[in-house]
């Protein structure tokens, strides 16, 4: 068994077990049996199914809320904008299920098509920075795609995912469609990533088990979904509105307390407005309030747990200059107050490494080719903004930058409608919009000879 912890009170949420090889061979073979009934359901039956699950989760938003907050740490407000995005995600892909077209393909001697077919089983590997978020986002379009899905939790924050599935289970959908296995990575998620009757894999999670499990999979030709880790880069020019661009960042690199693998953890600042921007930005985060993830007025919650509180803490070194915002609440949580580190040797661990946690690097720039070029200096490619009042040169960095997604004057990376996910070792594939249909999906062609 598993105590689940209150990252904000270490007190404990409860036991959950731990999932044997058993469990999972029982779990793929059941996910096989439903897999092949959902498939053959009528496309209205599938597509009201999904939007069932949307409603549900909206019927019980609070509840799985306040489980979010209790077991991540999470604030409220944010938790309870999670959970609504989940309800919308199903019923996005709800509208998808009957617009898997293929093609008809000019041929000689016949006529030919495609057909968009499930992959099968497909299991969710999720983490623990946005739990039923992100399980979700590849629950929906996998399940709108007639495939079944067995879905791992992070070890730490699997309650609101069980919730979800316990939920979906009463609404007596093909027994099994949806299964969620908890335990440890590297028993459970590596059985899952192994075993022959799972077809495709959506990993969501640290590049270092992101290429582990790319090994393992290989062993059965798994298709694969990786969405990795992070180093984005927001690039701010002289002639951005600076103020709006320091306020937005707030959220952009202290958003979740820093665990997001779309946080703007490095932000280069054109030289002339650097004091400026660092200032506007230190004092928009002192507005941040750090306290219990319950209470409607925090916007900072703990770390996520006190192993990775260390890890955070690793990155605090007497050769950086820090600007400290705020205090640490009193108390057992693993509190980590926001700190801005100010131009660091470009070499440092902080300007390189994802950091996921409050810790934002600030540094200058001179000139558009520099700002790319740093950007452009990591091995990750997740995600990223150009802040600039010349449109032109926002496009031209914007595309210069190597990166998944990038936002102009803006510092979101996530819709539903819109395609997710990373070059280099960011990731492979997309999540979200119709992009993640084609990941869902293996394409056939038939071709019918007429001569
Ligand atoms: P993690 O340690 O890589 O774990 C992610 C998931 O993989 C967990 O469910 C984990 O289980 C499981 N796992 C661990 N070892 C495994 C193995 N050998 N085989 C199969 N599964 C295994 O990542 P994390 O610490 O939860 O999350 C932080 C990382 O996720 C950061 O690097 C962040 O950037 C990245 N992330 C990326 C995105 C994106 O969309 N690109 C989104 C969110 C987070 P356990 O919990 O039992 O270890
Ligand atoms: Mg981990």
């Amino acid at each position: 068994m598993t105590t689940i912890l209150n990252p904000a009170t270490q007190e404990s949420l409860g036991e959950v077990r731990e999932a044997t090889r058993a469990d999972v061979d029982h779990a793929v073979a059941r996910a096989g049996d439903a897999q092949a009934r959902w498939a053959a359901e009528a496309i209205g039956y599938r597509a009201r199914s999904m939007r069932r699950i949307a409603d549900t989760i909206r019927n019980h938003l609070e509840e799985l809320a306040l489980l979010e907050t209790d077991n991540v740490g999470k604030p409220i407000a944010d938790s309870r904008g999670e959970v609504s995005m989940v309800a919308d995600t199903f019923d996005y892909y709800a509208g998808a299920v009957d617009k898997l077209v293929g093609q008809s393909i000019p041929v000689d001697g016949g006529v030919d098509f495609t057909l968009r077919e499930p992959m099968g089983v497909v299991a969710v590997i999720a983490p623990w920075n946005f739990p039923l978020a992100i399980a979700s986002w590849n629950i929906a379009a996998a399940l709108a795609c007639g495939n079944a899905v067995i879905v791992k939790p992070a070890e730490i924050t699997p309650l609101s995912t069980l919730r979800l599935v316990e939920l979906v289970d009463d609404l007596d959908l093909p027994a099994g469609l949806l299964q969620c296995l908890t335990g440890k990575g590297s028993i459970v998620g590596h059985a899952l990533t192994e075993v022959a009757g799972v077809d495709k894999i959506s990993f969501t999670g640290s590049t270092e088990v992101g290429k582990q499990i790319s090994e393992v999979a290989s062993g059965t030709l798994k298709r694969l979904t990786l969405e990795l880790g992070g180093k984005s880069a927001s690039v701010v020019f002289a002639d951005a509105d600076i103020e709006r661009a320091a306020r937005a960042s707030v959220g952009a690199v202290f958003g979740n307390s820093g665990q997001d693998c779309c946080a703007r953890s490095r932000m280069y600042v054109q030289r002339e407005v650097f004091d400026q921007y660092l200032k506007a930005f230190a004092d928009a985060s002192r507005v941040a309030v750090m306290g219990s993830p319950r209470d409607e007025s925090t916007t900072l919650g703990p770390l996520v747990s006190a192993q990775h509180h260390a890890k955070v803490s690793s990155f605090l070194s007497d050769d950086i200059d820090f600007v400290e915002l705020g205090a640490e609440p009193e108390g057992p949580g693993n509190w980590f107050a926001p700190r801005i580190a100010v131009a660091p040797d470009r070499t440092h661990r902080l300007v390189e490494d994802e950091v996921f946690g409050p810790i934002a690097t600030v540094l200058p720039f001179d000139t558009e080719e520099e700002a790319i070029r740093e950007a452009n200096n990591s091995i990750y490619g997740l995600s990223g903004s150009v802040w600039s009042g010349d449109g032109a040169r926002a496009l031209r960095v914007a595309r210069g930058i190597r990166s998944g997604s990038i936002s102009i004057n803006s510092n979101t990376s996530v819709r539903i409608q819109t395609p997710f996910g990373g070059m280099k070792q960011s990731g492979v594939g997309r999540e979200l919009g119709l992009a993640a249909l084609d990941s869902y999906t293996e394409l056939k062609n038939i071709f019918f000879a007429t001569e």
